[in-house]
């Protein structure tokens, strides 16, 4: 079975640990900024888009981390029994798209979407229109830019 493993934020000043179901997001634990004394310290979110809708996420919070990773993995379990292998590829094939429209940015080519024609190159060179955009990025390019 596949386990939850977490990697730091590096991103966010605070403590933040993101929770990843083998490639895939599915939540985080982070550690609270400001508020009273008297307030948990720790939130968290257990949840990913697409694949789950955003009424199947939970979230909550907790005095120490240890509770709340509890409460995550609690969370994760019923979420998880929920999921199909095609909710998992759902969110991958976002990730991977968004990734994609990033690398045509930086290699100054336009989508199909922002041309007149809705037709584009994409930077390996393949002429894709608006409605096989998708199609080819998740065929030739399914980590977004390889
Ligand atoms: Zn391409």
């Amino acid at each position: 079975m596949t386990e939850l493993r977490r990697r730091r934020d590096d991103t966010r000043p605070e403590e933040c640990w993101l929770i990843y179901y083998g490639d895939v997001l599915v939540g985080t634990i982070a550690a609270r900024t400001g508020g009273p004394r008297d307030e948990a310290k720790w939130d968290w979110k257990c949840g990913f888009y697409p694949g789950t809708e955003p009424g199947d996420h939970r979230s909550g919070s907790a005095d120490t981390f240890q509770v709340a990773r509890t409460a995550f993995e609690a969370a994760w379990e019923i979420l998880r029994d929920s999921r199909t292998e095609a909710d998992f590829q759902a969110w991958r094939n976002e990730q991977a798209i968004t990734t994609w429209k990033y690398a045509m940015w930086e290699a100054g080519a336009k989508l199909p979407t922002q041309t007149t024609s809705g037709v584009s190159g994409c930077f390996c060179g393949v002429t894709i229109d608006i409605a096989g955009t998708d199609r080819h990025v998740l065929a030739a390019h399914p980590f977004g830019a390889d």
